[in-house]
């Protein structure tokens, strides 16, 4: 693995971190906020590309402030829907996922917010080499950067939902969020970005202190503690009590709709008491629950429960008054589960 660039990272400057740079010390106010334009709206790759600015400007920042942004090292487009799913290269050698949808509403980018994860759930791919890093805000917003300019759409909506645990990564996130919503930047609106989260119960109470308008998911998965130990280990650390107290508390500040993510895994938690018991839990919470069949990971031997009984699931949860939605399977022809591109690249 190539050697961490431990310098000033000017990906991660807002525009007033760039106004008090000293890389910036005899330079007009203009020239700073025409970098930023270029960095945070442009979706320049490299200094060269900044055309309006002096030469020795530019040769300066490539020198003293390299770019440590997301380099696309392969993408796979489904013929089905469009969605592409991209292998990103970050400039120490590690590699990132990141996936972008059309919906009818907008295009949507999902991105990953740390380089593995450390939580351990049974079924998903993205936490079976361990935590390497967390990812810096700059890198979190170079995914959607390096997307928009792939596909030269303009992306409304933003998903932390990638490899990684957001909440466990809680500063760069935030950083993050206020410079993607920033007006000098993308300026795409909280409401547009969903934050999914394992809960992290401390975590998600401290968020609603940012006083965002952000929507929040939680990965729920089970509908009581000790069936959720068994598939997610962060269960131990907190109740499901503790952790829809936490939601609560958020919802009581932004009363943005809370969402649910339910894998459905066969003959684990996709019983008629299941649903049953997961009615319970959401009654009078204003919510909705996404079913996701759950993605076949080739070292898990979890298998998804046939169509049917997601829509009999679906349809149970919907005689208790609860709201689902089916995830539609984006993609289905290319590396299905989160995580899988990355893994079948860095084993080779
Ligand atoms: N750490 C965050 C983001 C994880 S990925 C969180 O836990 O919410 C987004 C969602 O995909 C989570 O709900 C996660 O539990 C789910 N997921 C991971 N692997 C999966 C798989 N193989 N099949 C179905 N869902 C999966």
């Amino acid at each position: 693995m190539e050697e961490r660039y431990e310098g000033p990272d000017i990906l991660s400057a807002d525009l007033a971190g760039l106004m008090a740079d000293p890389v910036f010390e005899n330079e007009k106010k203009f020239r700073v906020k025409q970098v930023y334009e270029w960095l945070h709206r442009k979706n320049a790759a490299s200094y060269e590309e900044m055309t309006n600015l002096p030469k020795a400007l530019r040769e300066r920042l490539a020198e003293k402030r390299p770019l440590l942004g997301c380099v696309k090292e392969t993408m796979q487009e489904s013929k089905i829907d469009g969605t592409r799913k991209y292998l990103f290269r970050l400039h120490d050698g590690n590699y990132v996922e990141s996936v972008f949808m059309r919906y009818h509403h907008g295009d949507s980018v999902c991105i990953s917010s740390q380089v593995g994860c450390r939580m351990g759930c049974a079924f998903c791919a993205s936490t079976i080499g361990g935590l390497t890093r967390n990812l810096t805000p700059g890198e979190m917003l170079s995914q959607i950067y390096m997307i928009g300019r792939d596909t030269g759409e303009r992306i409304s909506n933003v998903v932390v939902m990638g490899t990684g645990e957001p909440l466990d990564n809680y500063e760069n996130l935030v950083r993050f969020i206020r410079m993607l919503t920033d007006e000098n930047g993308l300026n795409i609106s909280e409401r547009n970005v969903t934050v999914s989260t394992c809960g992290l119960a401390p975590k998600i109470r401290r968020l609603r202190e940012e006083d965002l308008q952000i929507n929040l998911a939680l990965s729920l998965h089970a509908p009581t503690d000790e069936m959720r130990r068994t598939i997610m280990p962060v269960a131990n650390r907190y109740s499901l009590d503790e952790v829809f107290d936490a939601l609560l508390y958020y919802y009581e500040g932004n009363r943005r709709r809370l969402t649910f993510e339910y894998s459905l895994i066969a003959g684990k938690n996709d019983s008629a008491e299941c649903a049953k018991l997961l009615a319970g839990r959401l009654s009078g919470i204003n919510c909705f629950v996404n079913l996701i069949p759950v993605n076949p990971v080739t070292e898990r031997d979890f298998k998804a429960p046939d169509t049917y009984f997601v829509q009999e699931f679906k349809k149970l949860l919907e005689k208790y008054g609860i709201h689902v939605t089916i995830r539609r399977e984006m993609g289905r022809d290319i590396d299905g589960a989160c995580g899988q591109l990355r893994k079948r690249y860095v084993k080779k």
